[in-house]
């Protein structure tokens, strides 16, 4: 099988020309089945598609199981309704203290800057997450450092999704001023699909951006299949740790995705060889349309089981479940949690 050909353009310029259309999606991979074009309509209704061309270009022409397409072509299964699977299943509301405000754990602090993101993930937990209310103003700084302030056992903040790297540098450069300003910060985290999206936004003016903040930057890349890791996008990841900026990888375990333990064990491989290190493998989030990836119990089990004999203990991810008012997140192996 062959792949959609793509001419490398600067990140921004891929931001603007995302696929938006199930349609012109489908015709790029040679695509016409009517049933997958019809229930991708109608799903697109309620949680658009959105994926940048550089990502398709990682999918196989011609096949309608393509793991990455998967993960971004709206199904028809998403609209129907079931009791476990709910609009925030994390319970983020609770934990919402201001806008762009997430206070979930002790010492790290959840910022969500923008409601963007490159690429629309059919599983995600926030996708239901209403934005629009919640983003920071210019003038939220100062309560949002008041709130920092009261908290002084808070030394981590992490710039969640929607997707801190769809911002442009200079507003990046503006949070990285108000959070160094701070002596009790010490640590930024960067959750980003970005990377492995558009790898081209890890370009120089940002690698040059974060390796000269006096605060240490953690990027958590989230990539959950090795096609996703093409050699270029290798390349530009490897290039960061290079920088002294520690990159980790999490991924969600997902039914017809990435459901073997041989494609996990690949993914860390290819991790490796781009110098990322395996961190999290979540089980999937109860959010409502995304019950179509939801695994049996015994099927994660049997999967970790495998990984856990497959790779040396520095590669395997640590399995875990995000649950909604607990402090961490609850580790799943050799527990009775299921
Ligand atoms: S927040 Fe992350 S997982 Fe959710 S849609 Fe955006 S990139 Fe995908």
């Amino acid at each position: 099988m062959t792949n959609f050909i793509y001419q490398e353009q600067k990140w921004q310029s891929q931001m603007s020309d995302l696929i938006t259309s199930p349609t012109e999606l489908l015709e790029l991979l040679n695509l016409s089945e009517q049933d997958l074009l019809s229930g991708a309509l109608l799903a697109s209704e309620q949680f658009k598609l959105r994926v940048p061309r550089a990502f398709v270009s990682k999918m196989q022409i011609g096949n309608p199981l393509d793991p990455l397409l998967l993960q971004v072509l709206p199904h028809h299964l998403e609209l129907e309704e079931h009791i476990e699977f709910i609009t925030d299943p994390l319970g983020e509301e609770q934990a919402n203290q201001l806008p762009g405000v997430l206070h979930k754990y002790q010492s790290r602090f959840l910022l969500t800057l923008t409601g963007a993101c490159a690429i629309h993930c059919r599983y995600c937990f926030r996708r239901h997450f209403p934005y629009q209310e919640n983003l920071p103003k210019n003038d939220d700084w100062l309560n949002i450092r008041d709130y920092l302030l009261s908290k002084p056992h808070i030394n981590e903040v992490i710039l969640s999704g929607g997707d801190p790297l769809t911002l442009s540098n200079r507003k990046l450069a503006l949070w990285l001023e108000r959070l160094e300003s701070l002596n009790q910060i010490q640590i930024l985290r960067i959750h980003s699909r970005v990377p492995v999206t558009i790898s081209e936004r890890l370009d120089e003016a940002l690698v040059s951006l974060l390796k000269n903040s006096r605060l240490r930057i953690i990027l958590v890349v989230h990539s959950n299949h090795p096609a996703e890791l093409d050699d270029l996008t290798c390349r530009r990841l490897a290039n960061l740790v290079q920088q002294d900026i520690l990159v980790l990888n999490q991924s969600v375990l997902l039914k017809g995705v990435n459901d073997s333990a041989e494609i996990l064990a690949e993914l860390s491989h290819r991790l490796f060889q781009a110098r990322v290190m395996p961190y999290y493998l979540h089980v999937l989030d109860k959010v409502k349309g995304a019950q179509h990836f939801d695994l049996e119990a015994n099927k994660i089990d049997q999967i970790y089981t495998e990984v856990l004999a497959t790779l040396p203990g520095y590669l395997v991810p640590k399995l875990v479940r995000e649950i909604a008012g607990e402090q961490n997140k609850t580790p799943l192996y050799g527990v009775t949690i299921f």
